[in-house]
């Protein structure tokens, strides 16, 4: 421990409305899902990010395989996706006993190369799953268009994504069906959380019993049937009521917590230009139609070595850097049950090379420079001010 204190990667932002919504949702002894809070949190999904259909639920993860199920992915059938992404995507495609098939990103955004995604498709294929890294996004209208042809629901893991867009639209809002996450490294969080997007109306039925453990409660309550029943599949994917009244004092700060994100990730990127000119590091690109929400802030340095010194400097100096994602398709379970389509050289490359400092709404000025000056002088470049 150092005299200065040291800072965290990730620390939850809250808003301080999060108690007085969660003792509303006690005093109206409602805690179970699909109570007030889920309704004011899907309503707001539905109106700002721009959805036939949103439904809270307990996990990005959760939503995923419900996005897999509504696809009707199973056994036999392959979904195409990126190996550089967290294990959440190729574990809900697995559960479906179906092969998860890994492509290639882009060297500029980190993800899925789309030119990569038309040879990766074949008959067998039901669902491409894109990731937006870092809240930067895919080249949807590519992607939609291969999977017209192709005949594959186009799913969107926007866990990264709340309040970034591309060309007007909202990330998650673009696909057939998105997913978000409300984790506690997330932008916006209530602890463990998440909510499916049904944007494709022949979905949105079948969403609902699915989110239900496969019975038609909902259309029970809307008074359309005289009992619930089990009538498809499913599972337990809602949210609880008392989490959503967390998450709904924080979506009504989205707009400010990504300011202040955004104003952390400019401060880096700008402190960070000169080593890049230098050579040493390859900041963030973030292409002009992408309108990103500074969910993270990384450096891909030259190769692991350099980046495993990095993070020991900064870790020694009370900073805690990581790195992440560890490729899906060499790993255990992804050489067990995945298939990889072409050679993902750029998947491995940043995966020994990627790391990220930390970022999140509330870090201070002082925090960011210190961040700023240890990896500036990790470099060799000594502190100096703005104007010298
Ligand atoms: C965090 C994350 C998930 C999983 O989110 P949970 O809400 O923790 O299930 C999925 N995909 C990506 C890209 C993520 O970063």
């Amino acid at each position: 421990m150092n005299a200065v204190g040291h800072i965290p990667f990730n620390r939850a932002y809250v808003t301080g409305a999060e108690f007085n919504y969660m003792r509303e949702a006690i005093e109206q002894a409602h805690l179970a899902g699909n109570g007030s809070f889920s309704h004011l949190c899907r309503g707001w999904l539905e109106r700002n990010v721009g959805t036939r259909r949103a439904l809270s639920t307990h996990s990005c993860t959760g939503a995923l395989e419900m996005a897999l199920t509504l696809a009707e992915v199973g056994p036999g059938d392959e979904v195409v996706l990126p190996s550089f992404t967290f294990v959440s995507a190729a574990t809900a495609v697995v559960n479906r006993g179906a092969t998860p098939v890994f492509v290639d990103i882009r060297e500029d955004t980190l993800c899925i190369d789309h030119a990569l995604v038309e040879h990766a498709i074949t008959g067998m294929t039901k669902a491409v799953m894109v990731v937006h890294y870092a809240g930067v996004a895919c080249e949807m209208s590519a992607v939609l268009d291969l999977a017209r042809k192709s005949g594959c629901v186009v799913i969107e893991d926007a866990a990264h994504g709340l309040g970034a867009s591309t060309g007007g639209l909202a990330l998650g809002s673009i696909g057939h069906l998105g997913a978000i996450s409300f984790h506690e490294t997330k932008n916006v969080t209530c602890g463990e959380g998440g909510a499916l997007l049904v944007n494709d109306e022949r979905f949105v039925e079948r969403a609902e019993i699915v989110h239900e453990k496969g019975t038609d409660r909902q259309r029970f309550y809307r008074g359309l049937v005289d009992k619930y029943t089990w009538v498809d599949e499913g599972s337990s994917y809602v949210l609880s009521d008392l989490a959503a009244a967390f998450l709904w004092a924080q979506l009504q700060h989205v707009d400010q917590i990504t300011a202040m994100r955004l104003d952390i990730w400019s401060r880096y990127h700008e402190a960070f230009a000169e080593l890049e000119s230098q050579g040493v590091v390859r900041r963030p690109i973030v292409p002009h139609e992408s309108v990103h929400n500074g969910h993270m802030y990384y450096l891909l340095l030259r190769d692991q070595r350099a980046r495993a010194q990095l993070i020991d400097t900064l870790a020694s100096a009370g900073i805690n850097a990581v790195f992440h994602y560890v490729p899906l398709h060499s790993s255990p379970a992804g050489l067990r049950f995945g298939r990889k389509a072409g050679s993902l050289e750029v998947t491995d490359s940043a995966s020994d090379r990627l790391v990220r400092v930390p970022l999140w709404a509330g870090m201070s000025d002082a925090d960011v420079d210190r961040v700023t000056a240890a990896v500036r002088s990790f470099f060799g470049v000594r502190p100096s001010g703005p104007n010298k």
